[in-house]
Parts: structure tokens; C-alpha cells; sequence
């Protein structure tokens, strides 16, 4: 089992070109290799910094393909072997996580996500003409999201929910989301016309429950099934867009903000412990205690994680992204 902790930091955005730039990168083997550390002032002496190291530093001009030719492409082949993948965006508002995840329309700006399905199809034709049909393979998918420790379907209308969510059942030792939708998904197409129906669900819901889509964790699992005469293999990647990272409490503190925000915090930090126990290869791993991880049975299966920390440069999120550089270090 692996588990991967990088850090991404965005770009300025057009509003922030006069903005004061305090995280920065620096590369411990020299000019020109790919950098493992953040740097940050310390708030109460910027006289002082505080640094933080990773498995990889991504600096604000890299790109969507440098990203997951890196840090994804490389997994596929795990995937296909029967491994499971799991693959998180971490970070305040505003940092880049559904960057990093979805992305955007233009085929350069396109996320991890459109990026792996488009490897796995692309891999499953392969497999399927390299066998002459003798291994077929199908991929099914679900895709969900946990807002205040709820789980609601993403493939299905945000007029079909239900107040208290799906329910969570233990089954033959794995944990299921009792009706929640796995879809049949055979082309790229298919998928991105699925995808972006659900990902207007996540946001017209949110909007219903006046909240905001940052405030709730988006869970994408495509599940990869190889049946031969005599086999199945089964294994499955799962993507997550995280809720923010930032303490709501500090900036509005009415009672459904409570919620959600002890919500967050928690399965947040759960997840870092979850993380931070398979990366120290410990035999208990605190799945069971936040809804996310159980669902995804976090460290149970042999296979990698990867955490990937979004943060933004500039002084306006000096706290959040120390803090979010504090909980991601626990993990590395
Ligand atoms: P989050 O999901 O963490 O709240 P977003 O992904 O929505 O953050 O990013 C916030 C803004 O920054 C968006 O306008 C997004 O397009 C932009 N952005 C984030 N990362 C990058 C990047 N690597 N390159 C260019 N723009 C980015
Ligand atoms: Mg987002």
C-alpha cells in the first residue's frame, strides 16, 4: 500500500496580479529538479518561515498533463492489476481543487478525472483486442457527495433526495450505500455527458439548501470489472473533491454553518489520520470513524492513495494554508 502527499500551487488569478506572493518552492537536490518543499512565512514573525516537505512540489505553472502524467498515468497499470486507487484534492476555497479534479472545459484544462477515464477506456479497448475479445471489460460508476455527514447520489435529481440521505449499511464486511446508483459506462462520451449532469446536480442542490458546493465532499468511483472464461478482477478508482479545508466557524457562525462546519472538520480529520497511518504502514487505520473513509474503506484495500494539496500563493490565505499545510505534513 502507498500513499502519495504533493502539494499544487495555483496560479495569481487576474485579481491577484498586484497581490503579495508568500508560499514559494524549493528543490533540495539542486537547480532544476522538481522541487519537495513549501515555504511559508511565520504569521507572527515573518522574519521567520515554516517548511514543509512532500513527495513532489508542483509549481504555478505547471500544467493539467504534467499533473497526471506524474502522479495518475502511472497508476492505471496498478488499477489494472487489480489494485485500488484513491486520489484526493485537499485544500482551502479557492486553491484548485475542482481545477485539479474536473477542470475545465478546453482539452488542456481538463482534470485527473476526464484524464483517467479517457486512460481507461482507452486501456480496456486495448486489453480487449490484445485477448481478441477473450477478456472483456466493463466499467460501471457511481458518483456521490457527503454534505453534513449525509450522502446523496450525484446521477440522480436533487428533487428525488431525501432529507436525511442514503443510508450506510455494513455488508459481509464492507461498507455500502444502500441505494445508491452504479451506472454502466462503456465510452469517454458517455461519461462526460453523465459527468457534467451530475456535477450540475452538485451545484443546483447546494444552491436548494442554501449552501455551497465547497461545503460538501463529491466522490467519483469507477469500478473496472476483467472477466475471462475462468476470472474476475475486479478494482476500482475513486477521485474526491474535497469540501474546503478553512474553519467556517471563523467567518460565519449561524447554527447550519455549525453543522456543517464540525461535519467537515471532522471527516477532514479523520481523513489526514487515515492517510497519515497508511504512510507510517500502522496496522489501524481509523477508517470506521467518519462516513467518507468507511464508505471507501480507506487503507483496506493494498493499493495507493494520493493526496494532492491545493494552495493558493498570496497573503489572503496565509492561515488557511498554513493550517492546511500543518494537517497535510502529519501526512506525508
Ligand atoms: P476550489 O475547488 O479549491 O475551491 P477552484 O478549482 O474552483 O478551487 O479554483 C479557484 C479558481 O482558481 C478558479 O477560477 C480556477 O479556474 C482557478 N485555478 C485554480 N487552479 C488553477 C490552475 N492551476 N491554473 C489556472 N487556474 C486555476
Ligand atoms: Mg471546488
Amino acid at each position: 500500500m502507498s500513499v502519495r502527499v504533493v502539494a499544487r500551487i495555483r496560479p495569481l488569478l487576474k485579481q491577484e496580479l498586484d497581490k503579495d506572493v508568500i508560499v514559494t518552492s524549493e528543490s533540495t537536490e539542486g537547480e532544476g529538479t522538481q522541487p519537495t518543499i513549501v515555504r511559508i512565512p511565520n504569521p507572527k514573525n515573518e522574519a521567520e518561515s515554516f517548511s514543509f516537505q512532500f513527495s513532489s512540489v508542483y509549481e504555478q505553472e505547471t500544467t493539467q498533463q504534467q499533473v497526471f502524467e506524474s502522479e495518475v498515468a502511472p497508476t492505471v497499470k496498478h488499477l489494472f492489476n487489480g489494485y485500488d486507487t484513491t486520489i484526493f484534492s485537499y485544500g482551502p476555497t479557492g486553491t484548485g481543487k475542482t481545477h485539479t479534479m474536473r477542470g475545465g472545459k478546453s482539452l488542456a484544462d481538463r482534470g485527473v478525472i476526464p484524464r483517467l477515464l479517457s486512460n481507461i477506456y482507452r486501456r480496456c479497448r486495448k486489453i480487449e483486442k490484445d485477448t481478441s475479445g477473450a477478456t472483456h471489460v466493463s466499467v460501471t460508476m457511481s458518483y456521490y457527495e457527503i454534505y453534513c455527514d449525509r450522502v446523496f447520489d450525484l446521477f440522480e435529481p436533487p428533487e428525488k433526495r431525501t432529507a436525511s440521505g442514503l443510508p450506510i449499511r455494513d455488508n459481509h464486511g464492507k461498507t455500502v450505500v444502500v441505494g445508491l446508483r452504479e451506472v454502466p459506462c462503456t465510452t469517454l462520451k458517455e461519461f462526460e455527458t453523465l459527468y457534467d449532469q451530475a456535477n450540475i446536480n452538485r451545484s443546483t442542490s447546494a444552491t436548494k439548501l442554501n449552501a455551497h458546493s465547497s461545503r460538501s465532499h463529491a466522490i467519483l468511483t469507477v469500478k473496472i470489472t476483467q472477466t475471462t472464461e475462468d476470472s474476475v478482477l475486479v478494482s476500482q478508482a475513486s477521485a474526491i473533491d474535497l469540501a474546503g479545508s478553512e474553519d467556517n466557524r471563523r467567518t460565519d457562525n449561524n447554527k447550519e454553518r455549525m453543522v456543517e462546519s464540525s461535519a467537515i472538520n471532522k471527516s477532514l480529520f479523520v481523513l489526514a489520520q487515515c492517510v497519515d497511518a497508511i504512510s507510517k504502514k500502522q496496522s489501524r487505520i481509523p477508517y470506521r470513524e467518519s462516513k467518507m473513509t468507511r464508505i471507501l474503506s480507506l487503507g483496506q484495500n493494498n493499493g495507493m492513495t494520493l493526496m494532492v494539496l491545493n494552495l493558493a500563493p498570496v497573503r489572503s490565505y496565509h492561515m488557511d494554508t498554513l493550517s492546511s499545510l500543518n494537517v497535510a505534513n502529519r501526512t506525508k
